[in-house]
């Protein structure tokens, strides 16, 4: 019992969830969270699934229920199915991938074999030229049909869209309707001052009101009930689309903030916005609970305005 109630910090936040990131590599280049050439970390760097899942399992046992996995790209991990797997087997409420949905349909028939039916799928533009654009590769048919096919398979699939000003901001009515024709929940994003992005972040910054506001000259929004500590609000629109919006910037949610990350290289870190934390790589279980005790402090109560550090290194 002691185990369990240790992750909830002074403020009153009960901290359940986990950003797991397997690899800082990515088979995509979206200009907002990484550079053209980038350097990922050597394979030594980042943890073994042995060691990562035993991680994951310690920490499930301080009270982590809802694990999502993400990266870099994480299907590009070379252990992406045996972790998934390892997970599988904890005590998880809930367990999640978010993927750029490159390699996602070869991989679809082995999640739907484990626990993890959750997908969330990064989908920044419906035209095929201006996703090129952003993502810098040539896949956007690939990605589209992955949308598609892991609806068509059972998952619970959502579709993120950072909204970027200038760059897809007129595609937002489209992409409600995508919602609604495919029945896929659509969340639309604030983009972060995070690396990349901090460049330009003003001219390429759309705020979530704005975004409302764009969709509400078309559609009435009937917000939808979320838990208390959900990053997102949510809505059903009368033409029966599911939107719902991260307004990370402008309406910050860190005092209900539930969530630890995990780095590939094994760290633990209180909060996105900072490079804080402790690395759990090789420290024995006895002394979790007083590494978990520091994290926890390290969480800010208040949104950190900016990181230097890229997106794809901290693990989106
Ligand atoms: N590669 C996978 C993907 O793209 O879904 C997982 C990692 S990616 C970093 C996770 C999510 O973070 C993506 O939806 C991506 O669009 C989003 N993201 C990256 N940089 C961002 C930023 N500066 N602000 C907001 N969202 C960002
Ligand atoms: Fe890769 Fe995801 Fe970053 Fe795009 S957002 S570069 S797909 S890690």
């Amino acid at each position: 019992m002691e185990s369990r109630s240790i992750l909830a910090d002074a403020h009153g936040r009960q901290i359940h969830k986990l950003r797991v990131q397997l690899t800082d590599a990515c088979n995509f280049r979206c200009f907002y969270c990484m550079p053209l050439t980038p350097r990922f970390l050597p394979s030594a760097a980042l943890l073994s699934s042995t060691e990562l899942l035993a991680i994951c399992s310690a920490l499930a046992g301080y009270g982590i229920d809802e694990i999502r996995v993400s990266g870099g790209e994480p299907t590009l991990s070379k252990d992406f199915e045996a972790i998934i797997e390892g997970l599988s087997g904890l005590p998880l409420r809930k367990l999640g991938l978010t993927t750029n949905g490159f390699l996602l349909e070869g991989k679809l028939d082995f999640l739907k074999q484990t626990r993890c039916q959750h997908i969330n799928l990064s989908l920044d533009s419906l035209q095929a030229q201006r996703f090129h654009e952003i993502t810098r590769t040539k896949n956007f048919k690939k990605v589209y049909k992955a949308v598609l096919q892991a609806k068509a398979k059972g998952f619970q699939v959502k579709v993120n869209v950072v909204v970027l000003r200038g760059i897809n901001d007129d595609e937002i009515m489209d992409f409600v309707r995508f919602s609604a024709d495919h029945d896929v929940e659509v969340r639309f994003l604030e983009l972060m001052k995070i690396g990349c992005s901090n460049q330009n972040h003003s001219l390429n910054f759309v705020p979530a009101r704005e975004i409302i506001k764009r969709i509400e000259e078309s559609e009435i929004l009937l917000p939808q009930s979320v838990n208390r500590d959900s990053t997102s609000f949510n809505f059903t629109t009368t033409s029966g689309a599911r939107v719902g919006f991260i307004a990370s910037e402008s309406q910050a949610f860190c005092s209900f903030c539930s969530r630890l990350r995990l780095t590939a290289t094994g760290q633990l870190r209180a909060c996105i916005m900072s490079e804080a934390g402790v690395n759990l790589r090789g420290v024995p279980r006895e002394e979790y609970q007083g590494i978990l005790k520091t994290v926890l402090k390290m969480k800010p109560l208040s949104r950190l305005d900016h990181i230097e550090q890229p997106m794809y290194q901290i693990g989106g």
